[in-house]
């Protein structure tokens, strides 16, 4: 059956050109953990997974035990024969009870909390895990109050690994809380204090191969040379986390740079937007001077207009705030949205646009002729970030691969 035209297109391609960029950016210090929580930053895991895992990524990472069994099946369809080997961490940690499906799907746990080291533990013995064979994480809160350890909550945690535990560390991890900020003054303060902490670990006689930190902002910022230095010091890799960038969005610095990094240079020129979302023009109406339009005539046409009806609305996760102040394109020209959007579909203004008739390609993210739309344009518009806007498209907009 033809479907209701209001649909995502993910271009895996640019996904795999996107990642193997970030992995230069990256070399020679750091590898790299291609995020892909909350699916795939609504682009569709099913898309994205086998797309990283073709561009090289040996790393993924999901925020939730459910999501890291989607990726595994993915993983495991994508690459049938042996265990490719790729590795599914599990960023907001585990819940209570779903140790076991951790392990029974091969994932990796971050872990803070002492009853995450209870359950991992009593999991691992239950599947007969040998010693040192499950690994695990280890988060460390460096500034940002949300997870991880706190540094003096380190020794009771680094206390149960030992010799007869199944848990291995096998990595440090913290989050950087403002890797944005150019100038890089809290990422300094964050890992000077993952110095302290790190340097706590060694000194109870314990070792960690990876260290874990950096997201987009981090990496384009041109941190992978501090974040690994950091790493050396320690004996240990740097591993740097992108999630954004991996779909094409190079993250806005806020204050800017005055001397842009060249890796955020590069990332400018070479990212490619991996999501265009499209719908059609439905029908077009000629309306008279004085017509209301939409819901509580918040838009009232001040001369005779031609408006044209689109298929996509609040339901589908165009943000009602757009209503009246946001443009989509048609005919390669912007036209403004006119009165607020419904929960199915919302009404453009084509008065000046000539010949635009039912069928017609309507752009909400993504480029026609010489116009553009990003993430970042609706962010803006309505006081949010590009995650958002993409993660709140919502599961009835199909996201097909092109
Ligand atoms: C989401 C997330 C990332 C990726 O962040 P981006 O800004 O999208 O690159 C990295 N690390 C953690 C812990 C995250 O939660």
């Amino acid at each position: 059956m033809p479907m209701r035209p209001c649909w995502v297109e993910i271009d895996t391609h640019s996904l795999e050109d996107n990642y193997r960029l970030l992995e230069t950016l990256a070399a020679p210090h750091a590898e790299l953990m291609a995020v892909e929580k909350a699916d795939a930053y609504g682009h569709s895991l099913s898309l994205c997974a086998p797309a990283a895992v073709r561009a090289g990524a040996r790393w993924l990472g999901v925020a939730s035990v459910e999501e890291g069994i989607a990726a595994r099946e993915l993983v495991r369809a994508a690459s049938p024969g042996p265990n490719p080997g790729v590795r599914i961490l599990v960023i907001s940690g585990i819940f209570p009870g779903q140790a076991a499906a951790l392990i029974a799907h091969r994932l990796t746990a971050v872990a803070w909390e002492p009853w995450h080291f209870d359950e991992l533990e009593a999991a691992a013995h239950a599947a007969g895990l040998a010693p040192g064979s499950l690994p695990i994480h280890l988060e460390i809160d460096t500034g940002m109050s949300r997870q991880g350890a706190a540094t003096d909550a380190l020794s009771p945690l680094l206390a149960r690994f030992t010799p007869a535990s199944s848990l291995q560390l096998e990595a440090v991890m913290t989050h950087l809380l403002a890797a944005d900020e150019a100038g890089g003054r809290v990422t300094a303060e964050q890992l000077a204090c993952l110095d302290r902490a790190l340097g706590l670990i060694s000194a109870a006689g314990h070792f960690a191969e990876w260290l874990s930190v950096g997201n987009s902002a981090a990496l384009l910022a041109g941190q992978a040379a501090a974040i690994a230095e950091l790493a050396a010091r320690h004996g240990m890799k740097a591993l740097l986390r992108p999630g954004l960038a991996l779909y094409g969005l190079a993250p806005a610095f806020d204050p800017p740079f005055i001397d842009e990094p060249d890796t955020l240079a590069a990332a400018r020129a070479h990212l490619k937007p991996v999501l265009k979302w499209k719908s059609r023009v439905v029908s077009v109406r000629s309306v008279p001077a004085g017509a209301v339009v939409g819901y509580n005539g918040t838009f009232v046409a001040t001369e005779p207009m031609r408006l044209a009806l689109i298929a996509a609305g609040y339901g589908d996760g165009l943000d009602r705030c757009l209503g009246s102040r946001f443009s989509l394109l048609v005919a390669g020209e912007r036209a403004p949205l006119a009165g607020r959007i419904s929960m199915d579909q919302s009404v453009i203004d084509v008065t000046e646009i000539p010949g635009v008739e039912p069928g017609d390609e309507v752009i909400l993210i993504g480029a026609q002729g010489s116009e553009t739309i990003s993430a970042f344009d609706h962010a803006h518009a309505c006081g949010t970030i590009p995650w958002e806007v993409f993660t709140r498209i919502t599961a009835r907009v199909p996201r097909i691969p092109v």
